[in-house]
């Protein structure tokens, strides 16, 4: 696979180089075009601006599939005018004029390229291989590594884990070697931050500013840990921090991590107001940043919210019928699992007393309405992030010692990628336990949570150790098998659900048993993180309305 993806990477190199030097040949049939307007009278002009428009529609298409976006740019500007022109919405004053200073454009946005394209070489660094659907390569940009013997072993392993690695010597050049060789997934830079080497810093930091998506995730592996080191670190805005020597797997692992990481997942915002239009109103201005959200008008709904929900900040407000906002923040804050989210006051009081009272009993944060957009959504997305960042810290559940939520999720997303390297099989089971409100109602919170150990206990017992197994919340259960097919998953999940069936379950002088649903879904069928959970749930989802107590695999 790592041989047929470099050979695609040096294909496409090929065309790359060959579409270089067609280009002047494009522009200049673009121009024949352009001239051949002149003596056309109105129809015959529509005819080769229908021509032109075409072409000039192809050569967009093509120059940014090839890596030269100036040509693309100025190609979609010429495809627009002829558009306009044709619907009458362009005069057509000095058209040709205005389409010959374009096509000099054209020129300009191919030889800047050109010229900064160095000839393939067989020993020249490969360059990166565009964008492509499915493919999974990743490519490691290793800066200021000088040690040899690490670079050859960089060379050959990461090769086996899939990543394509390149080396540069001093972040000086790394602007010139992107724009060369195309964008990384990764930086990883072995600079020290030890004295103020500002030659080595502000490439870094540009590079940074320039990548405002953040398509590029800096690593940085040190010899020294010290304040000055991680404060370097983090002002070139580094994902990972590492001390050498580094492990060739563990540095594996944190590239998975910081190239597949969760954090684009959006915010799931709880917005709590007694007041519906307003809660909608605050639920579209979050949404419109890319937040999920959920509304609730009555307090009651509380815990089943944050339950199923699983907010990552609360946005509340203070003066509501029947529960006000003080009494909602002291309620979540009463509870160990709910105590570390978020709870941001949003509310009319402009009195800055009254604000304190409020955040005494667990409030975080006061925005006063009516307020900006951008200030909510500021607000709401740094708690919120703060909150995963912290979240992501606790690995492992407290109560059952599995994975908790967040990790099990990062978990899924660095077993995928993996799997998807390797070409090997995963599968993914979703369980829930049967009726769990009326075991926590007949015999008892404490007894509910007996449930859940003992599900968690057999679940350890009878997986495997390279199996992933998380407590998703509440008494629902993610597994993943890596190297399992759905059947395989499926039979394994079917004793286990018989295994917990048989098990007796004592309260007082009564005994009881308890029956847990399954849903299967397996890689490659579903090859992403979603899609994989969506399938795994969907199914879990049937087995609970085709009766409970079942295993359902999707295939
Ligand atoms: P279904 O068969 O459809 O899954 O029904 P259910 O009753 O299991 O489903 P539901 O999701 O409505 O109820 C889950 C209950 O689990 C609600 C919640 O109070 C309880 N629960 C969640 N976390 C815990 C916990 O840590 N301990 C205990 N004892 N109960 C919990
Ligand atoms: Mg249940
Ligand atoms: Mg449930």
């Amino acid at each position: 696979m790592a041989d047929d993806a470099s050979n695609m990477a040096e294909k496409l190199a090929q065309l790359r180089f060959q579409y270089a030097g067609r280009i002047q040949d494009r522009i200049a049939e673009l121009e024949t075009l352009i001239a051949g307007l002149n003596g056309e009278d109105a129809s015959g002009r529509n005819g080769v601006l229908e021509l032109l428009r075409d072409a000039a529609h192809k050569l967009a298409g093509s120059g940014a599939t090839f890596g030269f976006p100036g040509v693309t740019t100025v190609s979609r500007n010429i495809e627009h005018l002829c558009v306009a022109v044709l619907e009458g919405r362009d005069s057509s004053e000095n058209l040709m004029e205005r389409l010959r200073n374009m096509c000099a454009h054209l020129y300009d946005a191919a030889e800047v390229q050109e010229a900064a394209e160095p000839r393939p070489t067989s020993d020249a660094p490969r360059p990166a291989a565009p964008h492509l659907h499915g493919s999974s390569r990743q490519t490691i940009l290793f800066i200021m590594e000088y040690d040899e013997a690490v670079k050859t072993r960089v060379l050959r392993e990461m090769d086996h884990f899939g990543f394509e690695t390149r080396f540069i010597d001093h972040p000086a050049k790394l602007h010139d070697h992107v724009k060369n060789y195309g964008p990384v997934s990764a930086i990883v830079t072995g600079l020290d931050f030890d004295g103020e080497d500002e030659a080595a810093l502000k490439p870094l930091q540009a590079f940074r500013d320039d990548d405002a998506n953040g398509e590029t995730s800096i690593v940085v592996q040190t010899h020294v840990d010290t304040m000055q080191a991680r404060l370097g670190a983090v002002r070139v805005g580094a994902k990972a921090f590492l001390v050498k020597p580094v492990d060739m797997a563990d540095l594996v692992d944190v590239l998975d991590q910081v190239i597949h990481g969760v954090d684009d997942d959006p915010f799931r915002v709880l917005v709590i107001d007694d007041d519906e239009s307003l809660a909608r109103h605050t639920e579209v201005v979050l949404q419109s940043a890319g937040m999920e959200t959920q509304v609730i008008t009555d307090a009651m709904d509380l815990f089943e919210a944050v339950e199923s929900f699983s907010p990552e900040l609360i946005l509340l407000d203070l003066y509501m019928p029947g529960c006000d906002g003080q009494e909602i923040a002291a309620i979540l804050r009463q509870k160990e699992e709910y105590a570390g989210i978020p709870i941001v006051f949003l509310s009319g009081e402009s009195d800055k007393d009254k604000q304190l009272l409020a955040m005494e009993l667990g409030g975080d944060d006061f925005l006063t309405k009516p307020i900006r957009a951008s200030h909510l959504i500021s607000s709401v997305r740094i708690r919120a992030s703060r909150f995963r960042e912290l979240r992501s810290f606790m690995v492992r559940d407290s109560m059952t010692g599995l994975f908790n939520h967040t990790t099990t999720k990062q978990l899924l997303e660095t077993e995928i990628a993996r799997t998807t390297r390797s070409g090997g099989k995963l599968s993914l089971a979703a369980l829930d336990i049967d009726h769990f409100k009326s075991v926590n109602d007949t015999y008892g919170h404490a007894v509910g949570d007996r449930v859940i150990k003992a599900l968690a206990r057999l679940l350890r017992q009878r997986l495997r150790s390279a199996d992933v197994i998380g407590r998703m919340g509440g008494e629902e259960f993610a597994a993943i098998l890596p190297d399992s097919g759905v059947d395989e998953a499926e039979q394994v999940f079917n004793a286990i659900r018989q295994a917990f069936e048989d098990i007796v379950f004592r309260s007082d002088r009564t005994s009881f048993n308890v029956t847990l649903s399954c849903g299967v879904a397996a890689f490659p069928m579903y090859d992403t993180a979603t899609t994989l959970s969506d399938a795994a749930d969907k199914a879990l989802y049937a087995a609970k309305h085709a009766g409970r107590n079942r295993v359902v695999k999707v295939d």
